[in-house]
């Protein structure tokens, strides 16, 4: 975890977040509910697919706000740890039927 700075995980497990940016880390609670929000304005997105919505998410954060951004992570909010494998291989969201 040494790549995550002063934004917390554990902290992020705890707000009403669904994505934070830290630096140039992202981090985002997998399986997304409702409209996810930006973490640089108030744009929000919704679509089917996690890996659209986090697309939606990512791509603003380079080329609207212009962020570098090194890695995302994900953190399943079923089990509440980082998902370290493909998140659509974690096995908890094989039961949510999203993906
Ligand atoms: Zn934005
Ligand atoms: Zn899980």
């Amino acid at each position: 975890m040494s790549n995550i700075g002063s934004y917390s995980p554990n902290r992020f497990l705890d707000d009403g977040l669904q994505v934070v940016r830290d630096g140039s880390n992202v981090m985002l609670k997998l399986p997304f509910v409702g409209a996810v929000q930006c973490p640089d304005c108030s744009d929000s997105f919704t679509g089917k697919e996690w890996f659209s919505i986090k697309g939606s998410i990512v791509k603003p954060l380079k080329f609207k706000h212009q962020l570098h951004i090194s890695s995302t992570r994900h953190i399943c909010t079923i089990c509440n740890v980082f998902i370290s494998s493909k998140p659509s291989d974690h096995p908890c969201f094989a039961n949510v039927g999203l993906w």
